[in-house]
């Protein structure tokens, strides 16, 4: 088994905290709360959140001493309290295919995640079918058929610019056809045209339907960890487009910014059903909440 990489670069909040100091405790003062306080809205969790996890973390300790090791393990169960109830991996539909449509912004890491989703599905004995509907890159197309051929799943395209909801409606069939488990239907990620994209997606999902009237199963939004805050407003336009069902995380392995990762789970409460650590096949990961609080508290 792989070592699981740590989600967040070094060094941590507590790093930062304790600095070299000599000093085996710190009093659990005002002047600490306020440093956590900084510390985590730098590691984007945003302000709401920050300061409720650090008033948590005071209750009942105020003024007590405490080891670097003890400020450690409170901020880690902290996060880990608010980080639990979203760590979920992707449900699984009774019927098949399971159909997945996946959004996000170009250059998030949609085609790379849908690879390495397909691999660890066809790892697990699934049968996987893509559906490459961001028809209107050719390049998109080009790298998902790369990553498909990567993780041995076929890729159905459709010359460029043609209508996604028709190659959507075609891949329905053929996952069908073909007894697949799962299908994964990329698409368009141009938020420069909102209203275009908006009804793409929708006609994607009305057309999908007349196959199977409860498709897409999961409607699974791509966040690049990166972004810090900006991912917070991508929820948000997302959900006006799609009925976003769960979150995959990217990029978490160069980024300080993996606290917006509590913001999320505090504000949308949206499942978060993988990470990515890395640009490789296997580096997609389950979301751990406990070693995801450790690597963010440092
Ligand atoms: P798309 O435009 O949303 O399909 O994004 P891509 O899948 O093409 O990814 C954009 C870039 O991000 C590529 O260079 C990927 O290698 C990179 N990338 C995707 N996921 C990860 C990740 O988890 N970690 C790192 N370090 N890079 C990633």
């Amino acid at each position: 088994l792989a070592t699981p990489t740590p989600a967040v670069e070094k060094p941590g909040i507590l790093g930062r905290l304790m600095g070299r100091s000599a000093e085996p405790k710190r009093a659990l003062d005002d002047e600490m709360l306020e440093q956590l306080e900084e510390l985590l809205i730098a590691s984007d969790m945003g302000v709401d959140i920050a300061l409720r996890v650090t008033a948590n973390m005071a209750e009942g300790r105020y003024g007590k001493l405490l080891s670097a090791t003890e400020i450690k393990s409170l901020l880690a169960s902290e996060i880990t309290r608010v980080m639990e109830p979203v760590a979920r991996p992707l449900p699984i539909y009774p019927k098949t295919p399971q159909v997945v449509l996946v959004v996000g912004v170009n250059g998030s890491g949609k085609t790379t995640t849908i690879g390495k989703l397909s691999s660890q599905f066809r790892a697990a004995g699934k049968k996987v079918v893509i559906a490459a509907g961001d028809t209107f890159r050719a390049a998109a197309v080009e790298q998902l058929q790369v990553w498909g051929d990567r993780a041995g799943v076929p890729v159905l395209t459709a010359p460029e610019g043609s209508d996604p909801a028709a190659l959507a409606y075609d891949a329905m069939v053929k996952a069908e056809a073909d007894g697949a488990d799962l299908l994964m239907i990329d698409t368009a990620g141009r938020l420069q045209n909102r209203a275009d994209l908006m009804e793409e997606l929708a006609k994607i999902v009305r057309v999908i339907r007349k196959k199977d009237p409860d498709a897409p199963h999961n409607t699974l939004l791509v966040l690049d960890a990166t972004t810090g805050q900006n991912a917070l407003r991508q929820v948000e336009l997302f959900g006006q487009m799609a009925d976003v069902s769960g979150l995959v995380m990217t990029k978490l392995d160069g980024t300080a910014k993996g606290g917006v990762l509590v913001a999320l789970a505090d504000k949308f409460g949206l499942p978060i059903h993988a990470i990515g650590v890395g640009e490789q096949i296997d580096d997609l990961q389950p979301f751990d909440p406990e070693e995801f609080a450790d690597a963010l508290v440092g």
